[in-house]
């Protein structure tokens, strides 16, 4: 790290530490949540990010008249373009992330009675695909260090009815996936990555998504990359990526071109259009600048927070050569602001001008889980007894614990200048030295 930027915020912490102790009542740099000024008045940068491109490719689509896959190209040049920018074999265009997490199951044999294992720290989509499957899901606890699965008790959880381990690259870091892939080599089970948070970002030098046998992405609006829905499949194995072709055009494969609506296999419509398509080409041309500034940012801001006691930014593995900061993550600890609760914290920041969440609740313990357990198929499928040992084993005590200490900032507000950075770092150590005021407020 650059000495001189150390020593710079080293000065500027121990100041305002002096400050609050010399004058407690602090008028001019009082919380803005107790009535103070703002930190910052600014607001981050906005996101989506659109302009001409985008218009001509909605407007070409719109006038060729070819608005779906099967008479356009769009789509079709997508999929070229991704699996050269991330270095895979295949790539499978979807019309949204869960489709793409969907479809992997289905080509790589996921069924009733099978288990597949995954993390408890992720959006509900990777958990509602192994439910429709009528899988039982298996919950690995998180490294809270890294907020990712903890890769090292990935192979306690398998079972001879393992039939996928679906990680996730949560907040575009990466999980461990040396770890992941011997486990799943050992026990020749395939390892669905997903990737719906990653787009770009690197395991040892090779981009996410490219290392399992199934890589998953969305392009949903709050995504890195995004045309409001889609989502997209990487494959090294053209045989799978031809299975999933099939499945995503209702069974209908490229080789076999049934005659007089006659089919040969089964499958669903979950086609990307080439409307989605034309913008996702637009938004390539954006994504590289747009994700440098965010790494720059982000290594700024992890520097100027690691000097504040009590927050803990996100640590990677040293395999992650390339994070993608779909979200920056951070842990609080509420000893270090004299006990100010997590909840008052936030508002505290969100009044100070900073925007931030509290995150994901424990997914594995979502109440909706039991209920789909309770269910007629599951129970004829998976009986009372297995039934009773899954609730026994479902607990993911760190994660739980990660739950109640995660602070996420966004990936649009890494898109700015630096000095936003040091507003983010500048309220954190505002909120810090006025912490006991407002643990009484
Ligand atoms: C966004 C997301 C999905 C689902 O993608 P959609 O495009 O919204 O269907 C799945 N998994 C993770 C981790 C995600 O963040």
């Amino acid at each position: 790290m650059n000495s001189e930027l150390s020593r710079r915020v080293f000065l500027a912490s121990a100041s305002t530490a002096g400050f609050a102790l010399q004058s407690p009542a602090a008028g001019a740099d009082k919380p803005a949540l107790l009535g103070g000024a703002k930190v910052r008045t600014k607001p981050f940068p906005g996101w989506p990010v659109a302009g001409a491109p985008e218009e001509r490719a909605l407007m070409d689509v719109l006038h060729s008249g070819k608005w779906y896959r099967g008479s356009g190209q769009n789509v079709k040049q997508f999929e070229q373009e991704y699996a050269r920018v991330t270095g895979a074999r295949e790539c499978l265009a979807t019309c949204n992330g869960t489709a793409a997490l969907f479809i992997s199951l289905n080509v790589l044999g996921v069924e009733p009675g099978d288990e597949v294992i995954l993390p408890p720290y992720t959006f509900v989509a990777t958990l509602n695909v192994v439910l429709r499957q009528h899988a039982l899901p298996v919950f690995v606890d998180t490294d809270p260090e890294t907020f990712q699965i903890d890769a090292r008790k990935v192979e306690a959880a398998v079972t001879p009815n393992t039939r996928a381990i679906m990680p996730v690259h949560l907040g575009g870091n990466a999980c461990d996936l040396d770890t992941l892939l011997a486990a799943a080599g050992k026990h020749n089970i395939p390892l669905i990555e997903d990737a719906c948070q990653a787009h770009l970002a690197e395991w040892k030098g090779r981009k996410v998504g490219t290392w399992g046998s199934a890589g998953c992405f969305s392009f949903q609006a709050s995504k890195n990359l995004n045309s409001g829905e889609g989502g997209a499949i990487l494959f090294n194995d053209p045989d799978l990526r031809e299975k999933a072709y099939a499945f995503h055009n209702n069974g209908s494969g490229l080789k076999f071109i049934g005659a007089n609506f006659t089919y040969n296999s089964s499958g669903a419509n979950l086609r990307l259009a080439e409307f989605q398509a034309g913008i996702l080409l637009a938004q390539m041309e954006r994504i590289q600048q747009q994700a440098v500034r965010r790494t720059e940012n982000a290594k700024y801001l992890t520097s100027l927070l690691s000097e504040i006691q009590g927050i803990a930014p996100e640590k990677q593995y040293a395999g992650c050569t390339r994070n993608a900061y779909h979200l920056y993550m951070l842990r609080y600890s509420a000893e270090a602001f004299s006990g100010l609760k997590r909840e008052t914290f936030l508002k505290a920041l969100a009044a100070e001008g900073i925007p931030a969440s509290a995150g994901y609740s424990p997914l594995n313990s979502q109440g909706f889980i039991k209920e789909v357990l309770r269910s007629r198929g599951y129970r004829r499928t998976f009986g009372e007894q297995r039934l009773k040992e899954w609730e026994e084993r479902n607990h993911c005590p760190a994660n739980d614990r990660l739950c109640t200490e995660a602070v996420w900032f966004t990936q649009n507000m890494l898109l700015g200048e630096r000095g936003d950075m040091e507003q983010i770092a500048e309220a954190i150590r505002k909120i810090q030295a006025h912490a006991g005021e407002l643990v009484k407020s």
